[in-house]
């Protein structure tokens, strides 16, 4: 059996496709949408994601900031100039890059975000609405693997979806959300027994757990839609070629960079699935769309609606 590549690249550019005459309506209704970003000190991983988020904005025409306060900042600090993009009514979206810094207590910096323009969807307010399916911000990752399922015409409603992994961030929101569509949700972490036999009951298979290639093929049910967030750096060789012996245009790569991205899943699986996410170029790419996503919508929800436009 083939499996059915889901090609996140190609779902991204058509989310932000359709995002981008969303803006340009609002604009014209002088609703154009807003986001900062609060980058604290010089984490290089943090500086390029922040840097893909801005470029994101600038394709969409949605305004964007970007806040750099030194490492040093304390919470407080932090709090403060959160409040002050709170108070800002052009501002639709703030999202504070995480990690922050030890010393700052983060869970505090995240709780000051006005849940209205928490467009990480991590407030607990609007984990609160998700689970009572509530108007709110969804978390972007999760709302990705949605996304590529409603798009690619993979039925959820009544089927058995198995999410590996159950951080706040990705794998507790990712059943929430499968669980509003009606699928059967079973949520494993690492203390589930027989995880390979919970994983093979799956229809919908949903890895995010952050181990290279640890779902390999006796995970998967035949013919399953297996969606894979994790993305690992892979630089050992012996590893490398547990998961990619054979694979010239991998070979070539590694060999240029000394490293190659992998996911959670094991890329034999897509012998046995009927559909699944490559790692890189499946997941990932929706990540930012639906911040790109939330971000009009937060605008939406708090400006439109209080001056309702016709786009
Ligand atoms: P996390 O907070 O570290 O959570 C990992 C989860 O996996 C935990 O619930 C953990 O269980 C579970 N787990 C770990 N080892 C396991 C094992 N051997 N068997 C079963 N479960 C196990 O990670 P995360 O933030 O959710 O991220 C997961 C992956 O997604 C990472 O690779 C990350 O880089 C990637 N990610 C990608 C995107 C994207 O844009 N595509 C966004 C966010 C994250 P316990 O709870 O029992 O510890």
């Amino acid at each position: 059996m083939s499996a059915v590549l889901l090609d996140g690249t190609k779902i991204a550019s058509e989310i932000r496709a359709e995002l981008a005459g969303e803006v340009q309506g609002l604009t014209a209704a002088g609703l154009r949408p807003g986001l900062a970003v609060v980058l604290v000190g010089h984490n290089p991983a943090s500086e390029v994601y922040v840097r893909g988020k801005v470029k994101s904005c600038e394709e969409l025409g949605i305004y964007s900031e970007k806040l750099t306060p030194p490492v040093e900042s304390t919470t407080e600090e932090l709090c403060r100039i959160v409040e002050s993009l709170n108070r800002r009514d052009e501002i639709d979206g703030i999202l504070v890059q995480l990690p922050l810094p030890d010393h700052v207590d983060a869970k505090k910096v995240l709780l000051t975000v006005d849940p209205a323009k928490d467009v990480d969807g991590f407030h607990p307010v609007n984990v609160g609405y998700l689970s009572t399916q509530r108007p709110g911000l969804v978390p972007c990752t999760p709302a990705g693997v949605m996304e590529i399922l409603r798009r690619s015409g993979i039925a959820v409603a009544g089927r058995d979806a198995v999410v590996v992994g159950r951080s706040d961030i990705v794998g507790k929101p990712a059943a929430m959300l499968l669980l509003n569509a009606n699928a059967t949700v079973t949520v494993c972490h690492s203390k589930t027994h027989d995880l390979p036999g919970v994983c093979r009951r799956a229809d919908i298979l949903v890895a995010a757990i952050g181990r290279a290639g640890m779902i390999t093929k006796d995970f998967v049910k035949p013919g399953a839609a297996v969606l894979d967030v994790g993305i690992n750096r892979v630089t050992d060789r012996a590893e490398f070629e547990r998961l990619f012996a054979g694979n010239k245009k991998r070979e070539e790569t590694f060999a240029a960079k000394g490293s190659t991205l992998v996911g959670d899943v094991h890329p034999e699986v897509a012998e046995i699935a009927g559909a699944f996410t490559p790692v890189p170029g499946g997941v990932g790419p929706l990540t930012i769309a639906m911040l790109m996503s939330n971000t009009v919508k937060a605008a939406r929800m708090r400006r439109a609606a209080r001056q309702p436009v016709a786009v």
